[in-house]
């Protein structure tokens, strides 16, 4: 499936000030104060080359904070004429176009929520025909690269020809370190199918969690993406939005300067060969091997205390054989050695022993 987007160079509207391009801001407009000392921090760091703030913010239950709404329009216009960086905000309505179109805002994006809604991207497509300005996509919410891609080719029908995809992770029932699923390979097809189109990755959304960006921003750089849009906050603790997942302005350069950038063009020249693609392969699998042993390990806290609770010893003997039994001859199925089997889930199992035991002493601390 070939993607045909008319798209001007990303380099024609996009001014990197120093690799790797970052966007970074608040996830919401707060108070003038706020975006008035966040964005003045990021832009004396130097090394970001664009700010971003949500005015209107999309909330799972009403009653939350959703967003200050026009005036934090006012504030990113003085941020901008401050620092001389553009800023970029999210539109999901057509009046949100309007005022951000009003008030100079340098480049929209559409939220994930918004991609997944084939009649509101119309709509915002529609309220954007004969503009120029730039407009940024998110995945939607849902594992579809179809949708992604048809709300990328509505705003181009539109005439909107400076477009980028902002890859922030898919929402799934299964509970993983990740807030969103980065699902790595919907971004890598998406660039297959239109190598041309930049993508900027928002480990932000993906992670949930300010510690685990460093890793998903390295990876986001290794599969050659153009940029990387990470939520940053003078206060992070206090954000009325996403506080866990945003970063302090001194935090974000310590991440940009752990990044390591290549300067080949990765996606065309390395990632061709045979032994990088190979490589990329094995790094999502051991990925998400220690995903799934976190996961693991979040269930055996669950049984460790359900045990302490019922008064239960922490090993039975009889359950550990018929795990032993059962996995190595699943193991077997599978091709794997059955020492190999053994000694792996030896390994896994002392650490599940040694988490229960923990919670068992912290009971008798606490007793
Ligand atoms: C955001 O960027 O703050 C946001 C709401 O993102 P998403 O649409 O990815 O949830
Ligand atoms: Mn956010």
């Amino acid at each position: 499936m070939k993607i045909e987007l008319d798209l001007v160079p990303f380099s024609e509207w996009m001014t990197i000030k120093t690799k790797p391009l970052v966007i970074a801001g608040p996830c919401s407009a707060e108070t003038e104060e706020q975006v008035m000392t966040t964005c003045r921090a990021i832009a004396a760091t130097g090394r970001v080359s664009m700010l971003r703030a949500g005015i209107w913010k999309p909330r799972t239950r009403p009653g939350e904070f959703e967003g200050i709404g026009n005036i934090g329009l006012e504030w990113l216009q003085h941020a901008k004429a401050e620092t001389g960086l553009p800023v970029t905000v999210e539109v999901a309505t057509a009046a949100h176009v309007d005022q951000a179109l009003k008030m100079g805002v340098d480049v929209l994006w559409i939220g994930a929520r918004s991609t997944a809604n084939p009649f509101t991207v119309q709509e915002l497509a529609d309220s954007l025909k004969g503009v120029d300005i730039p407009v940024m996509v998110k995945n939607p919410v849902n594992p579809d690269l179809q949708l992604w891609i048809g709300g990328l080719e509505r705003l181009n029908k539109a005439g909107i020809k400076k477009l980028a995809a902002i890859h922030r992770g898919f929402s799934s029932y299964e509970k993983t370190s990740f807030r969103n699923e980065p699902m790595w390979e919907l971004p890598v097809s998406l660039k297959t199918h239109c190598p041309e189109l930049p993508i900027i990755n928002d480990p932000s959304h993906i992670t949930g969690n300010r510690e685990l960006i460093p890793f998903v921003d390295q990876k986001a750089l290794d599969l050659d993406m153009q940029g990387l849009m990470i939520e940053t906050h003078i206060d992070p603790q206090s954000a009325w939005t996403d506080a866990k997942q945003q970063v302090s302005p001194s935090r974000l350069v310590e991440i940009i300067e752990g990044l390591v950038v290549s300067e080949t063009n990765s996606y065309n020249a390395d990632f061709s060969t045979k032994l990088a693609e190979l490589r990329k392969e094995i790094d999502q699998i051991d990925d998400s091997m220690l995903q799934k042993l976190s996961q693991r390990m979040r269930v055996v806290e669950q049984i460790g205390r359900y045990k302490r609770d019922n008064k239960v010893t922490v090993l039975q003997v009889s359950r550990w054989d018929e795990i032993i039994r059962k996995r190595t001859e699943y193991g077997r199925i599978l091709q794997l050695e059955s020492g190999f089997v053994e000694t792996f889930l030896e390994l896994i199992h002392n650490e599940s022993i040694r988490q229960q035991t923990d919670i068992l002493n912290e009971e008798v601390k606490n007793v």
